[in-house]
């Protein structure tokens, strides 16, 4: 089973996107509450190589050599990927060997204007930078940073990469209802918005059990606000419910030994639905299923119950 590859998965943002994730499970520079790998375990906005940056590299290579149909390679898991410090030998090599797929970076967006990061990321075709909160009092209920990462930093960051990369550049924004809904709030996102001029804001809400249990997906009413604040600087798209279906790693079919570690896999990563996992494992609900009853019944996985379903998690 791959290390540090996951998926394909699909998507309605980006479509099949190979996943690459490049630091140990909840390792961020934020500990954001609706975070839907858990709360964070290791909280630095520190670089560092946590896993060897030619084997990640070797697994791509294996991965890629099959010509995969997939469209993009994401840099994205269980963790802020820009703080593994061999990212930019990894983009270098997937630019310089496999140019025919595109790169995509999914980040909260704190290390990305520092000139390292920018040079780093110069091959790079899509950035998805997260800006929550644009104040300091919402980002520090919100996205709980590391100490001393300021929302004017965020901002500035997100705003030097902007300016200098040609990458495709959308700004996801997380709306918690009660925490930066406010006019305030939306007015200073407003402000970073203009500032930043991203190509589009995608507004998007809790969809599967996130990292506090009092967060709840917003209703419509509650996105509109933000919608009407943006629409006139950005073109705004709302993602409510992003689609998760995906093929087999590499076309491979797995036995059923290697069920329970797949499910895992997939899971330790966000929490999923049944036709989620299937989907990812090329395997129908009938034979998954009691799989999946076991691992709940021995307490390798948990269950719980969302408005848009039953969710399995580690
Ligand atoms: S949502 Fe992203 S930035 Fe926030 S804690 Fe999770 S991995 Fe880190």
């Amino acid at each position: 089973m791959p290390k540090y590859l996951f998926g394909p998965v699909f998507s309605r943002r980006i479509g099949v996107s190979l996943g690459v994730d490049l630091v140990p499970s909840k390792t961020c520079s934020m500990d954001c509450v609706y975070c839907e790998a858990g709360a964070t375990t290791s909280l630095s906005s520190k670089r560092c190589e946590f896993y060897d940056t030619a084997e990640i590299i070797g697994e791509l290579d294996g991965f890629l050599s099959k010509n995969p149909e997939i469209d993009y390679v994401t840099f994205s898991g269980a963790g802020e990927p820009t703080l593994h410090s061999g990212m930019g030998r990894i983009v270098k090599f997937l630019k310089g060997k496999y140019p025919q797929y595109r790169i995509c970076l999914i980040t909260n967006g704190i290390l990305l204007g520092s000139e390292q990061m920018i040079d780093e990321l110069a091959g790079i075709d899509l950035v998805i930078p997260s800006l929550d909160a644009a104040d300091d009092e919402t980002l520090g209920r919100i996205n709980r940073p590391a100490t001393g990462i300021s929302s004017g930093d965020i901002v500035k960051s997100l705003e030097k990469f902007r300016s200098r990369s040609k990458a495709l550049f959308w700004l996801e924004i997380f709306v918690v209802p009660g925490i930066n809904d406010s006019q305030e709030s939306i007015e200073a996102i407003r402000k970073a918005v203009i500032r930043i001029k991203p190509d589009k804001v995608q507004l998007n809400s809790l969809d599967r059990p996130g990292t506090e249990k009092w967060v709840r997906k917003a209703s419509e009413s509650e996105i509109l606000p933000f919608v009407r604040a943006l629409e006139p600087y950005v073109t705004v798209e709302v993602i409510g419910k992003p689609a998760l279906s995906a093929s087999a790693i590499a076309g491979e079919k797995l036995s059923v030994g290697d069920f329970e570690e797949a499910v895992i896999g997939i899971v330790r990563r966000r929490p999923c639905t049944l036709p989620e996992i299937a989907s990812a494992l090329s395997v129908g609900d009938d034979k998954l299923l009691p799989v999946l009853g076991k691992m709940a019944d021995t307490g390798v996985i948990k269950v719980e119950k969302m408005p848009r379903g039953v969710f399995y998690k580690v």
